[in-house]
């Protein structure tokens, strides 16, 4: 079976937005759970595509889409019972649970909610399972298998290496995003970020500074600065990381992980 990494593998990850998604991570979760097709991106090398996805009657790879009931997700349950969920609890913030059923899942907090990462899927509180696109996330997050502490040193996405492409991707999906929506409403954009666990940060340099708990081991700063109509300035975001947040998740998760919270920030307050 096919996994989004596999299939980032094959784009030329400048996340341009021509397949119509706005970061090619977004493009190959797409991919994986049937909602495109990988013929969008028209940088993908075609030899290497039918390789990955064979063509035959009847399967949903033919038409470069899996079964809409994600075989990555079968995948990724499937693998995640090698993975010894006691011995990550403490490096990703997370801790150990039992199910009354016995079964053992991992717990922990994703953008202000309790998730429970299980064989059977990732649910949150009430049972519910998630969002593909958040539980495709949530694997990596578990599997990349970060540990150590974090920094406390915060940092924009351009002191990471080989950034300059992604830059741009979080500049327009993530801060740009937030800076529209919230213009000239502070105080909505701290409660959108409260809703999902964030909490104001003092003093700061920024006219509004919240910190925000993406994941245990991924906290972002938002910093925002509102429109000045006097001197015709826009309204501004700034998205920090802390220093170490690549010990915790690969570079495209990393802002994948923001455009979710961006995202969630919109749909919370509207
Ligand atoms: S996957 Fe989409 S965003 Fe990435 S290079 Fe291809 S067309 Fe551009």
């Amino acid at each position: 079976m096919t996994n989004v990494l596999d299939i980032l593998r094959l784009t030329p990850k400048t996340n341009c937005g021509e397949c119509g998604f706005p970061t090619c991570m977004a493009f190959c979760v797409g991919v994986t759970t049937g909602k495109a097709s990988w013929k969008q991106c028209p940088y993908i090398d075609e030899s290497k595509a039918e390789e990955m996805f064979p063509a035959k009657a009847g399967n949903a790879e033919a038409s470069g889409g899996l079964d809409p009931d994600t075989a990555l997700l079968r995948e990724l349950k499937q693998k995640i019972r090698d993975v010894d969920l006691g011995q990550r609890a403490k490096g990703l913030g997370g801790r150990l649970i039992k199910s009354e059923g016995g079964s053992k899942g991992l717990e922990f907090t994703y953008l202000g909610r309790t998730v429970v990462v299980t064989p059977s899927g990732i649910v949150d509180g009430s049972g519910r399972e998630l969002d593909p696109r958040d539980q495709i996330l949530l694997y990596n997050y578990v599997f990349f298998g970060g540990r150590g502490e974090l920094s406390g040193q915060w940092v924009g996405l351009e002191s990471f290496p080989n950034s300059v492409s992604k830059v741009v991707t979080l500049r327009r999906y993530t801060e740009e995003k937030l800076s529209s929506y919230f213009e000239g409403r502070s105080k909505e954009l701290v409660e959108a970020c409260k809703k999902i666990g964030g909490k104001i940060v003092e003093p700061c340099h920024a006219e509004v500074c919240v910190r925000v708990p993406i994941l245990p081991k991924v906290p972002v700063q938002v910093h925002f600065w509102d429109s000045d109509q006097e001197d015709g300035f826009p309204a501004k975001v700034k998205v920090l990381f802390d220093k170490r947040a690549l010990d915790f998740l690969d570079i495209e998760s990393l802002i994948f992980s923001a455009e979710r919270m961006a995202e969630m920030m919109v749909e919370e307050e509207s």
